[in-house]
């Protein structure tokens, strides 16, 4: 039998580090991730009609429809989390109210007694701009890591290699400055009722700072881990 114990969301601007901040807590606390991000990336490369169908959203920024995104949500959740008392993370969901409201309609209907903490990545909008430019990943579907060309993993850089599992490393579409513009609009757009909304159904937010280090976020994340158990 499958169970969720807790569910983990990781709130914050694109390129505020809840990607890596989640590969962290996947690989040192054993936590599942979903990232609606890479489900949507992983649909266009299969040529999946919900890849048809989001390509060009993806690409020009914009927010994929609230029910699509859902539907994916959804098929996660049901086949995805396996074993007991698991920890799942969401990495980049729900971005909006709309979602927000029936993913937690899903938890309550189906499964019981699960704690949703909410941390949001504090970072302001002018390191976002300059971190998402200087951003590389890598381009295979199941790993899609993250690097930076800022002076961070020179090695890496150098041979343009994901030293996880040796795919090229690229530059995402939607990481060109108009298309970043566009994204941080819609995260600003959204944020503000998000938060009301999280406030109304008694959910505090847990702000983390995001300007610190990796090292330093995911510690952030790990003494209000152990404080709020
Ligand atoms: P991310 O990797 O989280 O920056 O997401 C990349 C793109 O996938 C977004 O710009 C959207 O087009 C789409 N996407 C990911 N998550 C969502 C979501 N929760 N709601 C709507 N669109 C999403």
């Amino acid at each position: 039998m499958s169970s969720i114990r807790q569910i983990v969301i990781f709130l914050g601007a694109p390129g505020s580090g809840k990607g890596t901040l989640s590969r962290m807590c996947v690989d040192r606390l054993g936590w599942k991730q979903l990232s609606t991000g890479d489900l949507c990336r992983q649909h266009v490369q299969e040529g999946t009609d919900i890849g048809k169908e989001i390509d060009f959203t993806i690409k020009s920024g914009k927010l994929v429809r609230d029910s699509l995104i859902i539907e994916m949500v959804a098929q996660w959740l049901f086949t995805q989390v396996s074993g007991v008392d698991q920890t799942v993370i969401l990495d980049g969901f729900p971005r909006t109210v709309v979602q927000a409201e029936s993913f937690m309609k899903m938890i309550n209907d189906s499964f019981s007694h699960v704690v949703v903490k909410v941390y949001q990545l504090v970072v302001k909008d002018s390191e976002i701009i300059n971190r998402l430019s200087s951003r590389i990943v890598c381009s295979n579907k199941e790993c899609q890591a993250i690097y930076s060309e800022r002076g961070l993993n020179q090695d890496v850089i150098h041979i343009k290699k994901c030293n996880i599992c040796h795919y090229d490393l690229i530059k995402r579409n939607d990481d060109a400055v108009d298309k970043i513009h566009t994204r941080l609009d819609n995260y600003h757009y959204h944020i503000g009722a998000l938060l009301k909304y999280y406030q109304t159904i008694g959910i505090a937010i847990i702000d983390i700072d995001g300007n610190a280090s990796t090292e330093n976020v995911f510690e952030e994340v790990l003494s209000s881990e152990r404080m709020i158990q």
